[in-house]
């Protein structure tokens, strides 16, 4: 049976039929040490640049945890957390820790994609990017299927209100896409059938696709 790929979420979901990436350090869980997968990094919100080392000690223990599949969420964010120039070497650092224990890293981004394209341009093919919850113009897209990156889609290709979003995802090749539920109650399976039926894809050959990509990233096959 092939699983849903439930690329970044901030809640347990836990179920036989799917793979659940789960946002270790922003998620309050108990028992959250044996979740199956799950992925560490420090958020740009949660920056404390005063504990910056100490936050980073926590983060190389986790990255060695075998159930831990990619670093992050990090990195940047013009609005919220510490000015972008202190979020920049943070998330930097990230990236060389995910690109030495050979894991991929799961990207936070707002009203910085300029920034991030050009760190990804620097590290472009040492480690594999995933932009979660992307929900971004047709440019901006382009730009980061064409540097190889990953785009996340989530709840918002079924509930936002105008179509440009699920345009441009049915544009995106499918070699570049990840889903995920993020925050949202919507479930993966519901963010499945819609990716799949927006794409023209039986379900089946959806999830297969998306494992393929999932293989390929987490496990080098
Ligand atoms: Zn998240």
């Amino acid at each position: 049976l092939i699983p849903y790929i439930n690329i970044h979420t901030h809640q347990i979901d836990v179920h036989a039929d799917r793979i659940s990436i789960v946002d270790y350090l922003t998620t309050a869980l108990e028992q959250k040490e044996q979740l199956p997968f799950f992925s560490a990094g420090i958020h740009p919100w949660l920056i404390d640049i005063a504990n910056i080392n100490l936050q980073f000690n926590t983060l190389n223990v986790l990255a060695l945890n075998s159930n831990c599949v990619a670093i992050g969420e990090c990195g940047l964010d013009k609005l919220k957390g510490p000015d972008i120039s202190l979020q920049i070497p943070i998330f930097e650092k990230q990236i060389a820790l995910a690109q030495q224990i050979k894991k991929p890293v799961i990207v936070h981004c707002v009203k910085a994609f300029d920034v991030l394209s050009n760190i990804i341009k620097k590290h472009q093919g040492k480690t594999s990017f995933i932009i979660h919850g992307f929900n971004q113009n047709e440019q901006v897209a382009h730009q980061f299927i064409k540097l190889g990156a990953y785009l996340s889609f989530g709840a918002a290709l079924i509930h936002e209100k105008n179509d440009r979003l699920r345009a441009i995802f049915e544009q995106t090749p499918i070699e570049n896409i990840f889903l995920e539920n993020d925050d949202s109650p919507t479930s993966i399976n519901q963010i499945y059938e819609r990716a799949a039926s927006l794409k023209n894809f039986e379900l089946d050959v959806m999830k297969e696709l998306i494992f393929a990509n999932f293989k390929k990233v987490f496990t080098h096959e």
